[in-house]
């Protein structure tokens, strides 16, 4: 785990000695204010891994950090203290904090394209009210992408019509809307992340593409090879969010496992879950097909955490999960 402590020894120190001076003042003139409280404690945080990669998924914690024995001669409580609210982001996209023993934990992603740094910061508030913020630069394990040339259906591959656009439009909104509820939803993964079928990969994330030589894009999921009628397991635990006819990615099923967390699978013949059924990793959720722009039936799988999509085997990496895939 990448680990920094703030170094603010010096100016504690400095504090720590004025509240002294204040307190002997205070016995002399009892008239005059009493010493300050103790500073709050200081915030600790780490990553994994410690250069998460461009497009990837990781993991961050922040826990209120232990005072060192002589660093707050005036009995603060660092090493006691509970944080009641922490708020952060990462590259400027929110982090969704869960408890875990001492520490508290957030998913996180690095985009596509990121540069070579991105920052975090974090807020911790402790139950007086009195608050503590923390950034970092995280740095990032730059990815060389592949590309590829397709040639799709004329509809797809032209610019789309009007009609088609505001489906498009439509579709986006109703996926944004389950990456808002996911990152407010707490996190159901815990029991970990299998694949949604044991099958050869096609087409691996962030692959550039060219449909008919006219439109270019970068392949924001994962394909892994099926026939149509093929079984589609969900990847964790988590909630069906979504069962719907998308303009591009066909038939879909969507997967909101809180914690920020929300997995889509693209292109089905058979959807076989409905809105609100709660599924647990390797449950069947639907059948591979071709529905939607597509050259041939494949499972495309996408893993967003917020609204980042990144690549689906950074997920399986990061939370291993033991069931059948
Ligand atoms: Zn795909």
């Amino acid at each position: 785990m990448g680990t920094l402590r703030r170094s603010r020894g010096r100016s504690w120190l400095r504090l720590s000695m004025a509240g002294a001076l204040a307190a002997l003042a205070a016995a002399a003139h009892p008239a005059l204010q009493p010493a300050p409280p103790p500073p709050p404690p200081l915030l600790e945080i780490e990553w994994e891994p410690t250069r998460p990669a461009e497009g990837s998924l990781f993991r961050l914690r922040v826990a209120p950090r232990a005072v060192a024995p002589g660093e707050n001669p005036e009995g603060g409580d660092g090493n006691r203290a509970e944080l009641v609210a922490l708020t952060g982001e990462v590259g400027q996209l929110p982090l969704a904090f869960h408890r875990s023993g001492a520490w508290h934990e957030s998913l996180a992603a690095i985009p596509v394209d990121a540069p070579d740094t991105v920052l975090a910061w974090v807020r911790g508030e402790f139950a007086d009210g009195r608050a503590r913020s923390l950034s970092v630069w995280i740095p990032v394990e730059p990815v060389v992408y592949d590309h590829e040339r397709l040639a799709v259906a004329p509809r797809f591959g032209s610019p789309l019509g009007d009609a088609d656009r505001a489906r498009l439009d439509r579709n986006i909104e109703m996926a944004a809307q389950v990456s808002r509820d996911a990152l407010a939803d707490p996190p159901l993964w815990s029991s970990g992340v299998v694949m949604p079928r044991s099958a050869r990969i096609t087409s691996r994330f962030g692959t550039g593409r060219e449909f008919n030589g006219q439109v270019t894009s970068r392949h924001m999921g994962l394909d892994l090879q099926g026939a149509v009628g093929d079984t589609v397991v969900a990847a964790a635990h988590g909630v069906v969010a979504l069962v719907e006819p998308f303009l591009l990615a066909g038939n879909v099923v969507y997967l909101n496992h809180g914690g920020g967390l929300v997995t889509g699978y693209f292109h089905l013949s058979a959807q076989l879950v409905q809105v609100g059924d709660t599924v647990v990793a390797g449950m069947p959720i639907g059948r591979v097909g071709s529905t939607g722009r597509v050259t041939g039936p494949h499972l495309h799988w996408v893993v967003r955490f917020g609204a980042t999509s990144v690549d689906p085997l950074s997920l399986v990496a990061l939370l291993p999960g033991a069931g059948p895939s």
